[in-house]
């Protein structure tokens, strides 16, 4: 089922142990589109400025992504992220955030873009998360992250956000803050209680909790799972691992889910925890987008071989 994805769309300057880059390709749309389009059509939807590269945009093409939605602002700049990790790569510092031409965006959707059945609301301001969600009002399976940020300065919408959506992926201190709760597990039911007035069937059925180098789990109604991350030697830089993550995650959902809709199976769920541990896997491997861009399937399969073949044990 094809994917329709609304998110930053960057440029980012990321300072690590290991490196840094300036004003390289990033934005959380884009890297969720570069992994979920492993697995199915993906549209973007998004502003970007007069400074925006266009062989960034062919970095989206290469990989059969739709950018006819990426809308060039005339006069604006291209949203930009600084950061800066220590040697605790799980944990970085925000030393810059200009939304520049997502400061008063109103995304006008195509009729391809709104058709999707598959939604992701990647991280961006919640008030343009709802405006898109509004826009898409069929979708089978709807998506949504978001940052420490957005809690802090824009809680409300953030709110009315999740209660329109089927899945929440976030980090697990994102979770806590959002819900007031210290346990992972009472943080997820939390969200899972949470439901929208004007759609009163719909509400988070699934949560997944980000964990970074430690892995991910998954709470649903009635089910657990949790996966450690792929073992690396080596993190180069860990931005973007999150949004490639669940790239994975609902690339994999929107190319197996069948039948008239619900939620999907548990057991299509861990399916999709694996593949997105092992997209975000390679992610870190390099800065930014660089090795998810030149990424084969053969070495997504050897590596998913790898974290089966690491995380079996026999039963009692
Ligand atoms: P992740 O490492 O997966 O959490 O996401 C990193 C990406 O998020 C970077 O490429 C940034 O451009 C983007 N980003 C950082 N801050 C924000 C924000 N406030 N809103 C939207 N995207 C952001």
């Amino acid at each position: 089922m094809p994917i329709t994805v609304v998110g930053s769309i960057a440029y980012d300057s990321v300072k690590t142990p290991f490196g840094e880059r300036e004003r390289m390709l990033g934005g959380a749309a884009v890297h969720f589109a570069l992994a979920a389009a492993f697995f199915d059509e993906v549209r973007v939807v998004g502003p970007v400025g007069d400074d925006f590269r266009e062989e960034d945009l062919d970095v989206m093409r290469e990989r059969g992504i739709d950018a006819a939605d990426v809308e060039r602002i005339s006069g604006g700049s291209t949203f930009f992220w600084r950061g800066e990790y220590g040697w605790d790569l799980n944990t970085r510092e925000t030393l810059d955030t200009k939304l520049g031409v997502f400061e008063g965006f109103s995304p006008k959707l195509s009729r391809r873009s709104r058709e999707s059945d598959v939604l992701f609301l990647a991280n961006i301001q919640p008030e343009l998360q709802l405006d898109v969600r509004a826009q898409l009002p069929g979708a089978r399976f709807v998506a949504l992250d978001s940052m420490n940020l957005w809690i802090e300065t824009a809680r409300d919408a953030l709110e009315r956000a999740i209660a329109g959506v089927d899945c929440v992926v976030l980090n697990d201190a994102e979770l806590r803050q959002l819900t007031g709760k210290p346990s992972l597990i009472a943080a997820a039911r939390e969200l899972l209680s949470w439901t929208s007035s004007s759609e009163a069937a719909r509400g988070p059925s699934v949560i997944v909790a980000k964990q970074g180098e430690y892995g991910a789990a998954l709470v649903t109604r009635d089910g657990f799972f949790a996966l450690p991350a792929y073992p690396l030697e080596t993190v180069i830089d860990p931005t973007g691992a999150g949004d490639t993550f669940a790239g994975g995650l609902v690339g994999y959902i929107a190319a197996h889910a069948r039948g008239a809709g619900g939620p999907p199976s548990d057991e299509l769920l861990r399916g999709a925890m694996a593949h997105a541990t092992v997209l975000a896997s390679f992610n870190v491997e390099e800065f930014g987008t660089e090795r998810v861009r030149r990424l084969t399937r053969a070495e997504i399969d050897a590596r998913l071989s790898q974290l089966h073949a690491m995380t079996q044990f026999s039963g009692p």
